[in-house]
């Protein structure tokens, strides 16, 4: 098993429930675990625009990464416009300006959670507003007090499609139950969309183990970016083959000195990723720097090691990217 550096350091040096503090002033943007976590530089979504309305007009919570928010604007126009007439994409919470836990939610804390609403249809298909969150069963219908709604599949796969599509993300995760996974797949099949689209959509679409169905919205999770992996982002699922490759490590002059001192090579350009007994190995090196904390005691008190973070730069070279099991936690609502 190969563990990249860089995700062992963020791991270990930062526990799971890192802050920006002034011990460690490379902490910006998404810091932490969505579930464990904060952010810093956050852009509102505003209360509606072409396409979308919030869910809760007056929240406090509809704070997230700026490129998200982008994104879901750039999606609900998209939808508009390739399917004209319809009700308006329902957008539930995003997290708050600073991050932290909101209420009803486990995650949500680092600002690359939200939660989507469905596009519904009267069940002679004319678009009705979302009533809010409504249970759609395997038929792709919803009973609401008397009457029936349809799940709009072509709407909802619209935004998928837009979302999976857009430059600015990388989704890690589309939390929705497995029946609605399978109309929406079922429908881009028969739609002829590109097999890569299909398979990107196949993956991230995954009806959640541990937490609700997600039969009555989509719970979106997006990637860490590799520029955001070093300034503290962490976890949230597997490094897709469809997401860029995380950053490779650089070690700073202090850390290749230690590393030289414990007798171990340093990693060369072309392998820079390692095997988990020398990881270990480097771990505990630097363990023994003077005023390091280890990382349980990091985790427990809450805040960074104040041991210099290791530079890190972008490399275009693949690595797999494996998340600390204490650090996976992949869904609620
Ligand atoms: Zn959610």
């Amino acid at each position: 098993m190969r563990l990249l550096p860089g995700a062992l350091f963020s791991a270990l040096l930062l526990g799971c429930g890192s802050v920006p503090t002034p011990l460690a002033p490379g902490l910006e943007g998404s810091v932490g675990v969505p579930h464990d976590g904060v952010q810093t530089g956050a852009l509102e979504l505003p209360r509606s625009g072409p396409g979308f309305v919030r869910y809760r007009p007056w929240s406090k919570n509809y704070w997230g990464r700026p490129e998200l928010v982008r994104a879901l604007i750039r999606a609900a126009e998209t939808v508009t416009r390739e399917h004209p007439g319809g009700a308006p994409l329902v957008l539930g919470d995003l997290s708050a300006e600073h991050g932290g836990k909101i209420p009803n939610h486990r995650s949500h804390r680092t600002g690359r959670d939200v939660d989507l609403l469905w596009y519904l249809t009267t069940p002679d298909g004319a678009p009705v507003p979302t009533p809010g969150f409504v249970r759609v069963g395997s038929d792709g219908l919803a009973q609401v007090e008397q009457d029936f709604l349809a799940l709009d599949i072509p709407r909802m796969w619209a935004l998928v499609r837009a979302l999976l599509s857009d430059a600015e993300i990388g989704v890690q995760w589309l939390f929705v139950s497995q029946p609605i996974e399978a109309l929406l797949i079922e429908y881009a099949m028969a739609k002829g969309e590109p097999d890569a689209l299909v398979w990107y959509a196949q993956t991230v679409l995954h009806q959640p183990r541990d937490s609700a169905p997600h039969d009555d919205h989509i719970h979106m999770r997006i990637a860490c970016s590799p520029s955001a992996q070093v300034s503290g982002c962490q976890g949230g699922g597997p490094a897709w083959e469809f997401l860029p490759p995380p950053p490779a490590l650089e070690l700073s002059d202090d850390a290749l000195m230690t590393l030289i001192a414990a007798g171990e090579p340093p990693p060369s350009d072309e392998d820079s990723s390692t095997d988990v007994e020398s990881a270990g190995e480097l771990v505990s090196a630097l363990e023994h720097q003077p005023g390091h904390l280890s990382g349980a005691q990091a985790g427990t008190a809450g805040h960074a090691s104040p041991l210099a973070i290791p530079v890190v730069h972008a490399s275009a070279s693949p690595r797999p990217l494996l998340d600390p099991p204490v650090c996976r936690q992949w869904a609620d609502r």
